[in-house]
């Protein structure tokens, strides 16, 4: 999977400053077949890649994320951006009633998400509302609109094989017009493959009743196909948006990216199974993530983080054990907390803080920690490993050099022996681990 591969690739990438031609490329592979196995159309996935290619050349890489985990945020962030706006609303504000045409493939599950866009629109938006059947080419497909509709207790108009589809429509709206009914859902026939005969008579259907909403139902398994399907259909009718069915299934999400490339048109809804009730918001992160392979893209960058902070908390509890935490480690410690933003940012994700003995911690600020940095660099490699040596003379050239005084240094090593001994306490809790995991 996609989290395993570019697993492998980040370590190849790490330790550079700034995102290149060259090492794009290599994360770019593992996303192009992320995609495809997702089955995201094979033109769409070449138009996002090199997208997200032109966006990552040049990119700087903030320092506590590597060149990989930008590769991967920004792939993400351009996926949720390119399928679209989240939760796109039905428009259904114009002169009842308001007119709702289902397009699509047979099977796409259009009769099933007619019964599913009845309930949301009686019991979420309050409307009343009617379906009705077109499809007069499939036998008992009439019916099966009404048995659903049955099911889920919701009022139907009859209508008959021997119709002709622009006939009954035309009838249903004056019906419901008549009725003061305020949506009319019209459920249309449609063909294993799409065929000029099917293009025109749903083309018919919605230039006479100029619905409200023509929606495009697509089966999110159609894989490689949706785009021929999607296209059709767009090129044929104003669509409004798109329903994408079936989520529920094992289809990893590619049709959405490709539905949404082809057509420009929002997704507005998920199926997420056989129930009536089984109509989802739709939302980009989610299906990106899906496509993606991951349950969520920013909990492995999460990961990657918490990976490395346990090895370097792991390795200085070691070192603290043998008892030869130094200055040297408490200098690391200082550039840890400013990479990870700072004193004050840190002390709020550090667990057991409460702990802590007062005054070890509690007069903390960014500013001082800088400071003791300073007066750590003055000092020799000799004097940090072992700095009981550090007598009034060697206090002096430490001072002078790191432009502070001797009490700020005798300050400092007063806090050194006291973060010792805090740590030798908190060996015995076994806190210490916790603590330092939480400080990075
Ligand atoms: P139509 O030919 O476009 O009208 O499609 P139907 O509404 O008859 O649905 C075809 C099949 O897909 C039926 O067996 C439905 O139960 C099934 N179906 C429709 N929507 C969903 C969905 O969101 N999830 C699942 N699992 N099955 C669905
Ligand atoms: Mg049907």
């Amino acid at each position: 999977n996609l989290s395993e591969r570019l697993g492998r690739t980040l370590k190849n990438l790490r330790g550079q400053g700034r995102l290149s031609e060259d090492n794009i490329s290599e994360a770019m592979r593992e996303v192009r077949m992320a995609l495809l196995e997702a089955d995201v159309a094979l033109p769409v996935v070449k138009d996002f890649i090199e997208h997200v290619r032109e966006r990552a050349i040049g990119q700087e890489v903030a320092t506590s994320l590597t060149p990989g985990q930008v590769v991967i945020k920004i792939v993400h962030e351009e996926l949720v951006r390119l399928m679209g706006e989240s939760a796109t609303p039905l428009s259904l504000n114009v002169a009842p009633p308001a007119v709702i045409l289902l397009a699509g493939l047979q099977g796409a599950g259009k009769t099933t998400t007619a019964v599913k866009l009845a309930r949301h629109i009686r019991d979420d938006l309050k409307r009343s509302v009617k379906v009705v059947s077109c499809d007069v080419y499939r036998p008992a497909a009439i019916d099966q609109l009404h048995a659903y509709a049955d099911q889920a207790g919701i009022e139907y108009l009859p209508s008959d094989s021997s119709q002709k589809p622009l006939d009954i429509a035309r009838d249903a709206v004056a019906t419901v017009r008549r009725q003061g009914v305020e949506t009319l859902i019209v459920d249309t026939a449609g063909r294993l493959h799409v065929d000029e005969d099917m293009m025109a008579e749903v083309q018919a259907l919605n230039s006479d009743l100029s619905p409200a909403e023509t929606l495009f139902v697509i089966d999110s398994m159609m894989g490689q196909d949706a785009v021929k399907s999607a296209e059709a259909f767009n090129n044929a009718l104003p669509l409004s948006g798109v329903i994408l069915t079936k989520v529920d299934g094992d289809a990893r999400g590619g049709a959405a990216l490709s539905v949404r490339h082809v057509t420009g048109k929002p997704i507005k809804f998920l199926g997420s199974g056989e129930k009536f009730d089984a109509l989802e918001a739709f939302h980009p992160e989610r299906v990106a993530s899906r496509i993606l392979g991951m349950g969520d893209v920013l909990s492995l960058i999460e990961e990657v983080e918490r990976k490395t902070d346990q090895d370097k908390a792991k390795k200085m509890a070691a070192k603290i054990k043998k008892g030869g935490f130094d200055l040297d480690d408490f200098r690391d410690q200082i550039n840890e907390m400013n990479r990870m933003g700072g004193m004050s940012s840190l002390l709020d994700k550090l667990p057991g803080t409460g702990q802590l003995p007062a005054g070890a911690l509690n007069q903390v600020n960014d500013g001082m920690f800088n400071r003791l940095g300073t007066i750590i660099d003055s000092m020799t490699q000799k004097e940090r490993r072992k700095p009981d040596i550090i007598n009034g003379s060697r206090k002096k050239r430490i001072a002078a050099g790191s432009g502070t005084s001797v009490q700020e240094v005798n300050k400092l090593l007063k806090q050194f022996g006291q973060m010792q001994k805090t740590m030798k306490r908190m060996k015995r809790k076994g806190g210490l681990q916790k603590m330092l995991q939480g400080m990075g």
